[in-house]
């Protein structure tokens, strides 16, 4: 039996629940309903979804009533400018949709003319206040050949509608307010599925490993620690950055067995290398979301009363980006790791949102500056100014600064002269895997040729706490 699925008046939605009360448009349920049942025989079809920008501000402004009213609007003109064969959705709030025959060429076609329109209408019934549209189009995907037929498989032209209207909207006001699901977006959300696909048997396996990188004081030029830093060179994938699949590993849940699982391959490696033995320090990042979890301390302070580490020789660092409130978890799992005695250190200050609170919120005894600054020192007058002004400021509040990315001896002499006291970067050392680290430190011989041998030194248990506290081994100042 063949259905005209797509055309208007056939099999409208049968029940409420499949209908939206206010506009009397079939809602998302009905919506992706049709598109599993559709007959892949039947040809092409695009999915538009799109998506009023600053509607809450006419709910806010006009009332409630005239955002429903310019609701029912933008229903009546989505349905007067579709083709006929087209199936019209209320799919969100102030989110719709429209199911139609076609490729991606026509898709777009038609969310230009159906995006003129609406914003017609809203221009009209919303006058004086900013209201406008954007516009995702994505093709429903064919039946990959080869693979059991599944027709949920075609709800993926749905998401990627979504996907590129994400995109429009990101855009923001008077940029291109219709977006195509297709070329580069099309390739990072491949890469993405891959990435994914192959992350979770990576962590399984422990093929996704940590790697360590100096940390010298900027004025003896000794080493004080070093920072784990993840790496996955996958047989599929080849090397994947810690950026890209962390980022990963966050969306789909997998960052805190990947958390744990980085932890203890730090700590293992860092012992093996001696680290902790020669009194210098171990730094390990964690993800917002691990901070999140409850128990995250726990598993911290266990496992370094474990192995029997002074707790103020690990060092947990974390972005700024947390975006930490007041009842947020993660202010709690900080809490308690400053009270098992494990370090805190914010990590890449300065390269998203100024978040000078944290520094006086948080229990915090290092901050790193991030890269972007690093590299204006000592160039640039206004780089210098701002980070001389963090320098001082920590100090005044007895948090150690620990300059990231330092890249050559100038860029080092600037990290001087603004009175940082640590310095991380290519110049000190690259990130290396710890039994490298290990044998150069047991062998005497000098990291990257220029650091020091590891050598045990007993002030200063506490990890970064108070400016030049530097933990280790002695070495004088070198240039490259
Ligand atoms: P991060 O914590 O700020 O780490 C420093 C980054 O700077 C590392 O990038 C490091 O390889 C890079 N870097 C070091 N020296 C230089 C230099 O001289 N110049 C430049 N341009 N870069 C340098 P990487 O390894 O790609 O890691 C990127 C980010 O991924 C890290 O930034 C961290 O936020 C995250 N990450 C890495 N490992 C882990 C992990 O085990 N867990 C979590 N949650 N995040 C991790
Ligand atoms: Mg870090
Ligand atoms: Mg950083």
């Amino acid at each position: 039996v063949s259905i005209p699925l797509l055309s208007r008046p056939a099999r409208p939605p049968q029940t409420s629940s499949l209908r939206d009360p206010l506009t009397g448009l079939p809602n998302r349920q009905a919506l992706t309903d049709r598109i599993v049942e559709l007959d892949p025989r039947a040809g092409s079809r695009v999915v538009l979804t799109l998506d009023l920008n600053g509607f809450r501000q006419v709910n806010d402004v006009l009332g409630p009533e005239a955002g429903d009213r310019l609701l029912v609007s933008v229903a009546a003109t989505l349905r007067e400018h579709s083709p006929a064969e087209a199936l019209i959705a209320r799919i969100g709030g102030d989110e719709f949709a429209v199911l139609c025959p076609g490729d991606l060429a026509r898709g777009r076609a038609l969310a230009g003319r159906l995006r003129s329109a609406v914003v017609r209408v809203l221009d009209r019934a919303a006058p004086g206040i900013w209201v406008s549209a954007s516009v995702g189009v994505g093709q429903l995907p064919d039946q990959p050949s080869g693979a059991a037929p599944d027709p949920r498989h075609r709800l993926g032209g749905l998401v990627e509608s979504a996907a590129a209207l994400r995109v429009a909207k990101e855009a923001g006001p008077g940029c291109e307010a219709v977006q195509v699901y297709a070329g580069e977006m099309a390739r990072a959300r491949e890469r993405r599925l891959r990435v994914e696909h192959r992350l979770r048997p990576a962590i399984a396996e422990g093929a996704i490993v940590t790697h360590g990188q100096p940390i010298v004081d900027l004025a003896t030029g000794r080493l004080t620690g070093f920072e784990a830093l993840a790496r996955w060179d996958d047989e599929e994938l080849g090397p994947v950055t810690p950026d890209e699949f962390i980022a990963v590993a966050e969306q789909t849940g997998l960052v805190v067995a990947l958390g744990e699982h980085l932890l203890d391959h730090a700590l293992a490696g860092a012992v093996e290398a001696g680290v902790f033995a020669a009194g210098l320090t171990l730094s390990v990042n964690a993800s917002p979301i691990q901070l999140r979890v409850p128990g995250f301390a726990a598993t911290v302070a266990d496992r370094v009363a474990r192995l029997g580490i002074p707790a103020g020789r690990l060092v947990v660092e974390i972005t700024e980006a947390v975006g930490l409130t007041g009842t947020d978890a993660a202010l709690h799992t900080l809490a308690d790791l400053h009270a098992a005695g494990v370090g805190l250190a914010i990590d890449d200050f300065g390269s998203g949102y100024s978040a000078l609170g944290y520094l006086h919120r948080l229990p915090v005894q290092v901050v790193k500056i991030d890269k972007s600054l690093t590299v204006g020192l000592p160039g640039e007058p206004r780089t210098v100014a701002v980070v001389d002004g963090v320098v001082r400021m920590a100090h005044r509040m007895g948090v150690s600064v620990v300059m990231e990315g330092v890249e050559d001896e100038p860029g080092a002499g600037g990290c001087r002269a603004v009175g940082a006291d640590r310095g991380q970067g290519n110049h000190f050392g690259r990130p290396a895997p710890w039994a490298e680290l290990g044998a150069r430190g047991s062998g005497g011989q000098p990291i990257q040729g220029e650091a020091p041998a590891v050598v045990v030194d007993d002030h200063g248990a506490q990890a970064g706490a108070g400016r030049g506290s530097s933990i280790g081994a002695q070495r004088p100042p070198s240039s490259s």
